[in-house]
């Protein structure tokens, strides 16, 4: 009876995932000629990659797609069979478009001092190296619930042009909630970082295992302390207006193999759906 319900559970977990092989997206990538029942180990460009078993039995690697990704592109994946086989797979990066948001603001407001900046690229040599690590230890759900339930005020992928300046382009999906709304783990998984940033402000990582993490800015305060196990629905913070904000919100994002992507890509269409602005 137990086994039968695992098998359903991953079913569902891998069946609500489309493919979405674009820069910010998430490729499934099906890997042919494994018949064991033990997963393949599968690297891209030296990084373990995630592996799910799809609906039709095959093994697959979950691949996330950075955003500076070039359309066209092609991506190679090597994997290694527990019978000692190693063969190479690859699949082709789609073309995707990005809305463009033009911006004028006050010059004063926007520069950073000297500081600040050491302060800023400081702070995102560590949630890259924490976002690098591929833990075994652990291994949440990739099919994920909502943090939290609310319009969506900006999108993943947005470019922003500021005094004519380009920007780096959102890489998270903005939700509209008021300060103080609790915000619950979407998967199982640990607290891999927290803390303050300048642009994040009061922060939370989560590590979902096997190169999967989410991230959840400008909180009010949080809720964990370092390494805490957190189950699907703890609540691990509340929103807030913290770091470089006009207003509240949470800033939501997730990564896989070290690449940022849309976590909307996680939640099925019927999750989307309630975040209607
Ligand atoms: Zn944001």
């Amino acid at each position: 009876m137990r086994f039968t319900l695992l098998i359903f559970l991953w079913f569902v977990s891998t069946a609500a995932i489309d493919n979405a092989s674009y820069a910010g997206g998430v490729a499934i990538v099906p890997l042919l000629g494994v018949s064991s029942e033990q997963p393949p180990i599968a690297f891209m460009e030296d990084r373990r990659v995630r592996i799910e078993k799809l609906p039709s039995g095959e093994w697959a690697a979950i691949v996330g797609i950075a955003l500076g990704a070039k359309p066209k592109e092609t991506k190679y994946i090597g994997y290694h069979t527990i019978e000692g086989k190693t063969e190479i797979t690859s699949f082709r990066i789609g073309e995707k478009s990005y809305p463009t948001q033009r911006l004028t603001i006050d010059a004063r407001m926007e520069a950073l001092d000297e500081k600040t900046i050491a302060r800023v690229v400081k702070e995102r040599q560590i949630v890259k190296e924490a976002i690098g690590k591929f833990s075994e230890d652990i291994r949440g759900d990739l099919q994920m619930s909502l943090p939290l339930i609310a319009p969506i005020s900006s999108r993943f992928g947005l470019r922003r042009i500021i005094n004519k300046t380009p920007r780096n382009p959102h890489g998270g999906t903005d939700l509209a909630a008021p300060k103080n709304t609790p915000i619950k783990a979407p998967s199982g998984g640990y607290v891999a970082l927290f803390g303050e940033h300048f642009y994040c402000g009061r922060f939370v990582l989560l590590n979902h295992g096997e190169g999967l993490f989410t991230l959840y800015c400008h909180l009010e305060k949080h809720n964990v302390s370092d390494g805490k196990r957190v189950k699907t629905g703890d609540v691990i913070g509340y929103v807030g207006a913290t770091g470089r904000v006009t207003g509240a919100h949470l800033h939501w994002s997730a990564a896989l193999n070290g690449a940022w992507f849309d976590p909307l890509l996680l939640v099925g269409s019927e999750n989307v759906a309630k975040l209607a602005p």
